[in-house]
């Protein structure tokens, strides 16, 4: 049988570890495809282009934009971050696992676009003040930065609601359990026409 893939959608503020869920999860959750997004943001120390984002220039992106290279794009922080369209498309095909990791514009735009192929979780910090700490002892960003970091964490929370699971990050051990229980959930999530072929051909065989 053809198997069509899922996506399943990873937010929550920086510094709230949904990076290092998915890197611990890596080995448990089956062959998934991470979509590598592309930002104008600059790199961090150890950031690899390729690797953690596509790294380019504003006028490159808005290029892109008109193209109609983006699943969805938003601006956070000041910069702009997307999804290209094709790579994703290409392993939904493959029958894999697509996680993304964006901001709660992304995941409502390609909630709009995708929806019934999404599953998503928040993860965050047990409190703002436990987020606080992490950015502050991440260290990799200035001041500003993390001031900014907070205030977009108090607007983000809000989205809680629209996403189908929440983990807390407390205990890290914990957290990765349940990670790896919800992309387990997300990659036997079908979307409505690969559920009508289902019944299509069960009714025939
Ligand atoms: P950071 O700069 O810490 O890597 O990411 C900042 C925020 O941008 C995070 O909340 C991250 O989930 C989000 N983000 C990363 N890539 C994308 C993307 O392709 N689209 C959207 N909408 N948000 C993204």
């Amino acid at each position: 049988m053809h198997r069509f893939g899922a996506i399943l959608i990873v937010s929550g503020p920086s510094g709230a570890g949904k990076s290092s869920l998915i890197k611990a999860a890596k080995n448990q959750i089956g062959e998934y495809y991470f979509s590598i997004s592309t930002t104008t943001r600059a790199p961090r120390e150890g950031e690899k282009d390729g690797v953690d984002y596509f790294f380019v220039d504003h006028e490159t992106f808005e290029a892109d934009i008109k193209a109609g290279e983006f699943l969805e794009y938003a601006q956070v922080h000041g910069n702009y971050y997307g999804t290209s369209l094709k790579p994703v498309r290409e392993a939904l095909e493959a029958g894999k696992l697509v996680i993304f990791d964006i901001d709660v514009q992304g995941h409502a735009i390609a909630r709009e676009r995708m929806g019934d192929l999404i599953t998503s979780v928040f993860v965050t910090t047990p409190s703002l003040s436990e987020l606080e700490r992490r950015l502050k002892s991440r260290g990799t960003d200035d001041e500003e930065i993390v001031k900014k970091r907070i205030q977009n964490a108090l607007v983000e929370i809000e989205y809680v609601t629209a996403y189908d699971f929440l983990i807390v990050n407390d205990d890290f051990e914990k957290a990765v359990d349940s990670f790896i229980a919800v992309a387990k959930a997300a990659r036997l999530k079908k979307g409505r026409k690969q559920a009508l072929s289902f019944v299509n051909r069960w009714r025939e065989s």
